[in-house]
């Protein structure tokens, strides 16, 4: 679901509610990649993409929330994390190895900003100031369902879980008495892994090159794009954000990843309420001042 791997685990005394649960959790998983995918079509998301350069398109609520919430951390990373990404993003195909002309590129650039999507809150609405604009909201939408699904295990009575998609985790509770262990991962071999981290009641994210990506003239071409210049991002191997909540985490971990090591930390340690560890291109792993050196 969403292009990425699910994993549910939660304790429940009863089999038939925990089973429950974890379908709930698969059910809000799809439900918000049909409201939120790029590659449907009919989705909500898409409908904006193909008809906001002209009319306001009536959407739910909740994904014009989202929209918002996305133009707050625009607002807050000066411009890093930007959901008009996409205005030159869609040009790249990791799959099929193609990627924009530096022509088209330029071409491109002048729709990417976040002021471009007007939002009517009251009418619940969403517009594109000018044409060419597209919007994509996969930086921050996977940490977004984690958080809905485990807001819905909640309200079904479930205090010790752990949600997954892809690079976003979010974990209420304990495991049997003890922290949930997230591992990081080495940004160029799966099996090893850089990092421990135990967790009780909070979110993981992790954003890396080595998710969506092709080589091609010794440079690597992946998903993560410079707003500022319709570029894959490049100082960075990964970034791992831990905090309250998933769609922080989600959309911080690619913020930073734009950022790079300075401005990403310093943002790090400017909010407070986040932990980072960044790998960096030449391999050294910076950590925030709230998880410390390791020994
Ligand atoms: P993953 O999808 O692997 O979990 P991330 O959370 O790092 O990775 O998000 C990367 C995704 O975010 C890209 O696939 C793209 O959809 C979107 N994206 C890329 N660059 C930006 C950006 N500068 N601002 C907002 N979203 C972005
Ligand atoms: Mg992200």
């Amino acid at each position: 679901i969403m292009g990425t791997r699910l994993a549910v685990g939660l304790w429940s005394d009863d089999d038939a509610a925990g089973e429950r649960a974890v379908e709930a959790v698969l059910g809000e998983m799809r439900r918000v990649d049909a409201l939120m995918s790029h590659y449907k079509p009919e989705s909500q998301l898409s409908q904006i993409n193909q008809r906001a350069d002209r009319e306001a398109v009536r959407v739910d609520p909740e994904l014009a929330q989202l929209i918002l919430r996305a133009a707050r951390l625009s607002e807050l990373t000066g411009g890093a994390f930007d959901i008009t990404y996409a205005s030159v993003g869609y040009l790249y195909d990791y799959r099929a190895h193609t990627r924009p002309t530096d022509a088209e590129i330029a071409a491109g650039l002048g729709a990417v900003d976040w002021r471009h999507v007007i939002v009517d809150q009251e009418a619940s609405t969403v517009r594109f100031s000018r044409t060419g604009v597209r919007i994509d909201l996969g930086g921050i939408a996977k940490g977004y369902a984690v958080d809905r699904a485990i807001a819905i295990v909640q309200d079904m009575g479930i205090v010790h879980a752990s949600v997954t998609a892809g690079g976003d985790s979010r974990i209420i509770g304990d495991r049997f008495g003890r922290p949930w262990i997230v591992g990081i991962r080495h940004p160029d071999d799966p099996d090893r892994v850089i990092a421990r981290i135990p967790m009780v009641d909070a979110s993981i994210s992790t954003s890396g090159d080595y998710e969506r990506y092709f080589d091609e003239g010794g440079e690597r071409y992946h998903h993560i794009i410079d707003p500022g210049t319709g570029r894959s991002a490049g100082e960075l191997r990964s970034v791992t954000i831990i905090g309250p909540d998933a769609t922080t985490t989600d959309g911080l971990s690619t913020s930073v990843f734009v950022l790079g090591p300075e401005r990403g930390l310093e943002l790090v340690e400017k909010l407070g309420d986040v932990d980072a560890v960044i790998v960096r291109r030449d391999g050294k792993v910076l950590y925030s001042s709230g998880l410390g050196e390791p020994p």
